[in-house]
């Protein structure tokens, strides 16, 4: 039987989808709209409006406004913390429906969606997070360093209108990684979905509504990157940019916010390194994990996905049979069914672009170890593709260089410490990293000495207070905690004389 999902519209309450602009629904004003193919089946789940210029302009001019004039962020903090955990509840009370709008989206099995890191339930713990920041945003009191009596005062203010753009492969999470954060500072925002993973957006963009965020100071335009999401990253009336997504927009991102200096916070890709060192306290455990971040879920389409495994010679052979048992485990297939794992790719480009690096890896002389192929039968009109490893990997190869993006493990042989703490150092990325060892001191000294973000030792975990973010070109700026929250604001100086004379 072929698979089809497209009878689930109804039971995850899916319509055709709206901009909400100024705090009203509406259709682009040109009527075009974006049909929307399923990842696994092919199928055609709905249509949603594309947001041309005139859109963007009149969404980004409503957060203009709700922030100059509007409540928002004007709120009494006690008012909006309310907003903020009312937001969240909200979000825990429609986790069900927002699961399967997800798998409507991006193909992401609902089994998955209840793992912590990308559920609903990490979404609305980072609105909460937040909201407790609302009324610590304090500053200082400073004495006079010289001339009369005088002090100066710093205040954290909000940094304004906020363009908040999403990738398709974590919706949950990202969207409440630059939401909560900017709506607690004061900040209005105007989000745009990947166009990839719109309808979950727009459900949670109607309960933040619900839970009464005014009109104005959340905005959503849908659309893919041309036209929205260039008409919003080069909208004078923006003030900051924050951005997930690949490498390459990041850069365009950046080159586009010269014009008007906006603020810019950058989550980008990465490949990841895993060491295991052999004396991990379970290599068995290592090779599955780390197979696991390539393969559950969004078969390796995470930025997080440690793709890279560099392995001690001692313990190679052991590390690759765990890593292909889990890759044996990994179900793909109906998102809806409970015994599915793995989401297909997100689109027929990505497909390709997973085979094109499985041919490169074999080329270039990589030992392919199982995988590399598509399945057939109910699957075939799918975009999936079947747990791959390469193993005696050179960290020259393009396969342990590039972001793949896809589920393909790498595994590199090292010999000692300082090899492997060079061959994991040497990359472009720096996002994350995993050390396996039982030496304390080691698992300490080479944490330290790695380029990235987040290092995680024998495991790894996202946490909604933790600061998660890039090294080197894998981001500018990290979300999670009280540094995510600071950066939605500016720092701003007040100079007040005790005194007639004060310099
Ligand atoms: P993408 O860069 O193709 O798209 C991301 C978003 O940017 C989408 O909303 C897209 O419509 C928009 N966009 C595309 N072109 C644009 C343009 N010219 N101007 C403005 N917006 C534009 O990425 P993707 O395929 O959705 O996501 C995959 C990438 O995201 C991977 O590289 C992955 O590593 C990265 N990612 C990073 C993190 C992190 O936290 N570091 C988390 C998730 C994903």
């Amino acid at each position: 039987m072929t698979l089809t999902v497209r009878s689930h519209r109804e039971s995850v309450g899916l319509t055709d989808g709206l901009l909400y602009i100024d705090g009203k629904w509406r259709a682009s004003r040109d009527e075009e709209t974006w049909s929307h193919y399923h990842p696994a089946t092919g199928e055609q789940i709905g249509e949603f409006a594309v947001a041309g210029g005139s859109d963007v302009d009149d969404a980004v001019q409503a957060a203009r406004t709700a922030f100059d004039e509007g409540p928002w962020p004007g709120m009494r903090a006690g008012q909006r913390i309310q907003i903020l955990h009312r937001s969240a509840e909200l979000l825990r009370e429609h986790a069900d429906q927002l699961r399967g709008l997800q798998a409507m989206d991006n193909g992401v099995p609902l089994s998955f969606a209840a793992v912590y890191a990308t559920s609903v339930g990490a979404a609305a713990d980072v609105f909460d997070h937040h909201a407790g920041w609302v009324d610590k945003l304090g500053g200082q009191t400073l004495p006079a360093y010289q001339g009369g009596e005088h002090l100066a005062m710093t205040f954290r203010e909000p940094v304004g209108v906020v363009a908040a753009i999403l990738p398709w492969n974590a919706p949950f999470l990202l969207f409440a990684q630059k939401l909560a954060p900017a709506l607690a500072a004061g900040c209005t925002v105007v989000v745009k979905p990947s166009e990839y993973a719109t309808f979950s957006v727009l459900r949670m963009v109607e309960l933040l509504v619900e839970a009464g965020v005014p009109g104005g100071a959340v905005n959503v335009v849908t659309g893919p990157g041309k036209p929205t999401g260039e008409a919003l990253i080069t909208h004078p009336g923006v003030d900051k940019v924050s951005f997930t997504g690949s490498r390459a927009v990041g850069k365009r991102i950046v080159e586009a916010s010269a014009d008007t200096l906006k603020r810019v916070s950058l989550e980008l890709g990465g490949k990841s390194p895993t060491i295991v060192f052999p004396d991990a306290p379970d290599v068995g455990m290592a090779g599955m994990t780390t197979m696991g971040t390539v393969t559950m879920g969004v078969s390796g389409q995470a930025c997080v996905a440690h793709t890279r495994a560099l392995v001690h010679r001692d313990v190679y052979d052991q590390f690759l049979a765990s890593a292909q048992m889990m890759a044996d485990a990994i179900t793909y297939g109906d998102p809806f069914d409970a015994a599915v794992l793995a989401s297909p790719l997100i689109n027929e480009r990505q497909l390709d672009r997973v085979l094109g690096y499985i041919e490169t890896g074999q080329r270039e002389g990589a030992r392919l170890v199982t995988g590399g192929d598509r399945p057939d039968g109910d699957l075939s009109s799918g975009h999936f593709v079947r747990p791959t490893i390469f193993a005696d990997v050179d960290n020259g190869m393009s396969i342990a260089r590039e972001e793949i993006f896809g589920p393909v493990l790498s595994v590199v042989p090292f010999t000692d410490e300082d090899e492997a703490i060079r061959l994991a150092n040497d990359t472009e990325y720096g996002l994350g990293a995993g050390v396996y060892t039982s030496d304390a001191r080691r698992a300490f000294k080479v944490s330290r000495k790695l380029r990235a973000g987040t290092i995680g030792v024998n495991g790894f975990q996202v946490e909604p207070h933790v600061p998660f973010g890039g090294f080197k070109q894998s981001g500018i700026g990290r979300e999670g905690g009280r540094s995510a929250f600071e950066a939605y604001t500016e720092l701003k100086t007040v100079l007040l004389p005790l005194t007639d004379e004060i310099m």
